[in-house]
């Protein structure tokens, strides 16, 4: 008896691979998700803090910048096929409800990421796909020009009329998503674009004073990157726009917190190519330096017998007031009438400039998100089909896609997932089905 179903196999049951299986199957393929860990989409239970931000109200504009430039681009006819209206209505037919929070970030109402994760399993699962848990796939089988199936890590082969490779990143490790994926797909011939973690914290060279100001949290600031180049100072732009002012925090070993991590891969990258990257933070983005020098000086008159740490503590929190008060160079002991001009210039440059010289970011495993994979070039932006083999299709994170925080991550995994899902279950796409 012939086989009229296509038989698709999808290796990875993470944010795109659950949609990519859910689609397939509902298109009418016959489809085995594999994966390797005991459940599927770990990395959605975790994300949000647990409650999953799984897409943003932003116009389409602003999730393609989101995605650092020509990243975006690639991604313009996936939202165009299926976007956040589209995935939305889905998660609604399961009975996830959606409420909008601040920064147009949109979370499930019962604030519980498993909602999510669930809610795409029963969709892979109602239409019929199959999945095999604890399912490790080593690599993917090849003959010619053609992917013709995988073999686990156990050895047994599996065919199947096309491959979705959905295997994530390589960060978190913990939630399965270990970066096998760009190795396979490097071994059927494709190109990875370096790998760097992104929406990572930051170590910095001052490390005794990051540790003094340790637990310090800061809203409404405003950060830039330099390099020194030729014994200048440049200016380097983030990954994606920034909000004008933040929030950031310091840590033991540096800094972290929101502005800094939507914006570290400018630091992680310019740090590859071998420059020296500081970070400075504005701590009064609401004044100009002539503002802070007025006030200052205003507060030294006004309280002349005040000693300086004490003074600044109206003006930052406690520890980090004490920081830039020795910072300054000023002595403790001295009450502030007794503070030359030249001494309030260093505490105005301090509120306005303090720089911090980054030395490295943590490892990969820390970063929210992969930055780099599979080059984009190599992959169709209509069917997420390999142009390099054919029946391979890949979505999510395992390609050249990293994008700001704020629900694009899971966005573009879903929207690519769901386009994957479709061509491989139509035959469609790259160099033929
Ligand atoms: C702490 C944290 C919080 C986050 N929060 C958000 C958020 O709120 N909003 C947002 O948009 N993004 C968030 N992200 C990013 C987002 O979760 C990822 O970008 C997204 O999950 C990527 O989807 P994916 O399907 O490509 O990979 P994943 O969801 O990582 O899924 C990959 C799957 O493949 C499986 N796998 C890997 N190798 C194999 C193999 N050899 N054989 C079989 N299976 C394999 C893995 O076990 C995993 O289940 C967060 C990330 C982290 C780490």
């Amino acid at each position: 008896m012939s086989r009229t179903k296509r038989r698709l196999i999808v290796v990875g049951g993470g944010a795109a691979g659950l949609m990519a299986a859910g689609r397939a199957a509902a298109c009418g393929a016959e489809v085995l998700l594999l994966e390797k860990m005991r459940e599927p989409g770990r990395k959605i239970l975790i994300s949000g803090k647990e409650r999953c931000n799984i897409t943003n109200a932003a116009p389409l504009e602003r999730f393609l910048e989101a995605y650092y430039g020509r990243r975006g681009r690639f991604l313009r006819n996936a939202f165009h096929r299926f976007f956040r209206d589209e995935l939305l209505a889905l998660l609604h037919g399961y009975g996830v409800e959606t409420q909008v929070e601040r920064g147009g970030r949109i979370f499930p109402a019962s604030g519980d990421a498993a909602a999510v994760r669930d809610a795409l399993l029963r969709y892979a699962l109602e239409h019929g796909a199959v999945l095999r848990t604890l399912a490790p796939v080593a690599e993917l089988l090849r003959e010619g020009d053609a992917v013709i199936g995988v073999r686990l890590e156990s050895g047994e082969r599996l065919s199947a009329d096309a491959v979705i490779l959905t295997t994530g990143g390589a960060s978190f490790p913990g939630t399965g998503s270990t970066g096998d994926g760009y190795r396979m797909a490097e071994a059927v011939g494709h190109t990875l674009v370096p790998l760097r973690p992104a929406l990572v914290p930051l170590r910095v060279k001052e490390r005794a004073r990051a540790r003094a100001v340790q637990g310090v949290s800061l809203r409404n600031v405003r950060i830039a990157y330099f390099v020194r180049r030729a014994e200048r100072f440049e200016r380097l732009p983030p990954p994606a726009p920034l909000p004008p002012t933040g929030e950031m925090l310091f840590t033991h070993f540096g800094l972290s917190g929101p502005l800094v991590l939507s914006s570290s891969l400018a630091a992680v990258d310019a740090l590859r190519r071998g420059e020296e990257v500081w970070l400075e933070i504005d701590l009064k983005p609401g004044m100009d330096e002539e503002a802070v020098r007025r006030r200052l000086q205003r507060e030294f008159e006004r309280f002349p017998h005040r000693r300086l740490p004490r003074l600044l503590r109206g003006w930052a929190p406690r520890k980090l007031a004490d920081l830039l008060a020795a910072m300054s160079g000023i002595e403790g002991e001295r009450p502030v009438h007794t503070i030359r001009a030249g001494e309030r210039e260093r505490l105005v440059r301090l509120f306005k400039h303090l720089r911090w010289q980054i030395t490295d970011s943590l490892p990969m495993a820390a970063g929210m998100v992969t930055a780099g994979g599979v080059s984009l070039k190599e992959v169709d932006p209509y069917t997420f089909a390999s142009r390099r083999v054919r029946r391979l299709y890949l979505a999510g994170e395992v390609l050249d896609i990293a994008a700001d925080t704020g629900g694009y991550n899971l966005q573009a995994a879903f929207s690519g997932g769901y386009l994957a899902g479709e061509a491989a279950a139509r035959g469609l796409g790259g160099r033929g089905g």
